[in-house]
């Protein structure tokens, strides 16, 4: 069934919580439904939601937003045998920490590193979401697609969704918006695979004094999520707002002598020296650095318990306040260390 509004709120269909409306709002609840839309017919632009987790609204928005509820979880190959995967295919609606917890009560291992990043499991597949150490495309095995321009469906093999950091063919420019995620298919596994490498995890799950098993991993992400990013019900925000920004091993080199000569010869800068000879720096830090943590703008604020996040700070915060917060911080960034950040949140 496809039910469509006019002038739809989306304050509760983005976690940032910003107070925009659709002009046209089209939800449907299958995969056939997708047929019966006449996309050419459309008021445009066309933008297809899953939880606005990722997404700032700068204004009401003028065409037609979609949203699925395309909504189950069917295991579809499980021949019992410990070493072969689960193969569990997952509507595009369904909401992906849905999906990590039915994981865990089943006892799969794959997705419970993911536990409670928001948004909905078609988005996932588009952002390749990641978290400790695992992202989605390490178990995504097929994304099921509503080609919007040939009006057919369409299946990508994993090796053919271009993922990476972040990132996949369907973000990419030239076919944004064509392909409409249905469903994907995820390949989980009987057999133990905790990834417990990243940060103090490892710590963490042992200090938790519970045995290894996806639902007690689950909880310590949970427990360790809660503690330092924003509850999007609580305070509205989009999780990471920047992107970690990259640069050469001779700029790094000037950043690292300016923050001794502050900080002391012992300073370390983070980073991560990359394959390729350049340098990644948090972004976190950057911003921390130019003194914004914790600062208000407005409505909105630079979240303090991590730099890189801004919030909806008051509940009330226009888009140009959150939009006036990204330049001030981006400018401060550029003046002290001569780095551009770019936003990891889609402005729509
Ligand atoms: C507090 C917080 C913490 C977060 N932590 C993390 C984290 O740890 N790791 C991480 O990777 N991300 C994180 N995020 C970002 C966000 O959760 C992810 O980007 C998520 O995948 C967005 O899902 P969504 O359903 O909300 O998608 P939306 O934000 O609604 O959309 C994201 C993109 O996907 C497209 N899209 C949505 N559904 C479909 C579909 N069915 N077919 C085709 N395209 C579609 C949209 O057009 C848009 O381009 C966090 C966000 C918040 C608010």
């Amino acid at each position: 069934m496809i039910k469509t509004s006019y002038y739809q709120d989306l304050t509760k269909m983005n976690t940032f919580g910003m107070k925009v409306k659709a002009r046209c709002f089209m939800e449907y609840d299958s995969v056939a439904d997708l047929v019966d839309i006449e996309f050419e017919e459309l008021a445009r632009p066309v933008l297809h939601i899953g939880g606005g987790s990722n997404l700032l609204f700068t204004d009401d928005f003028k065409g037609t937003v979609l949203h699925s509820r395309i909504d189950f979880i069917e295991i579809l190959e499980d021949c019992q045998q410990i070493s072969s995967p689960v193969l569990v295919s997952v509507g595009a609606g369904v909401v992906f920490d849905d999906f990590c917890a039915w994981a865990a009560k089943e006892g799969l291992w794959g997705v419970e590193n993911l536990s409670y990043i928001p948004g909905e499991v078609g988005a996932s597949a588009v952002q390749n979401i990641g978290a400790y150490g695992v992202e989605v495309k390490d178990v995504i095995h097929t994304v099921y697609c509503y080609d919007t321009v040939e009006e057919e469906f369409v299946k990508f093999d994993v090796s053919e969704c271009g993922y990476g950091y972040r990132d996949s063919i369907f973000k990419s420019p030239e076919i944004k918006g064509r392909y409409i995620v249905t469903h994907v298919v995820f390949a989980l596994s009987r057999v133990p695979m905790p990834k417990l490498e990243y940060g103090h995890l490892k710590d963490a799950v042992e200090s938790s004094g519970n045995e290894l098993t996806p639902s007690n991993i689950r909880n310590v992400i949970i427990r360790i999520r809660k503690e330092k990013l924003p509850e999007p019900s609580v305070m509205g925000s989009a999780g990471s707002f920047f992107k970690n920004p990259v640069i050469s091993q001779e700029h790094f080199a000037r950043i690292e002598a300016a923050a001794k000569a502050e900080h002391g010869a012992d300073y370390k800068v983070p980073h991560y020296d990359l394959p390729d000879g350049t340098v990644k720096v948090p972004a976190a830090w950057m911003i921390e650095q130019c003194g914004w943590k914790g600062r208000r703008s407005g409505g909105a604020a630079v979240y303090e318990k991590q730099p890189l996040v801004i919030v909806n700070y008051t509940g009330e915060a226009y888009p140009e306040e959150i939009i006036g917060l990204e330049k001030r911080v981006t400018s401060s960034v550029k003046e002290k260390f001569g780095v551009d950040l770019h936003p990891e949140v889609e402005h729509i």
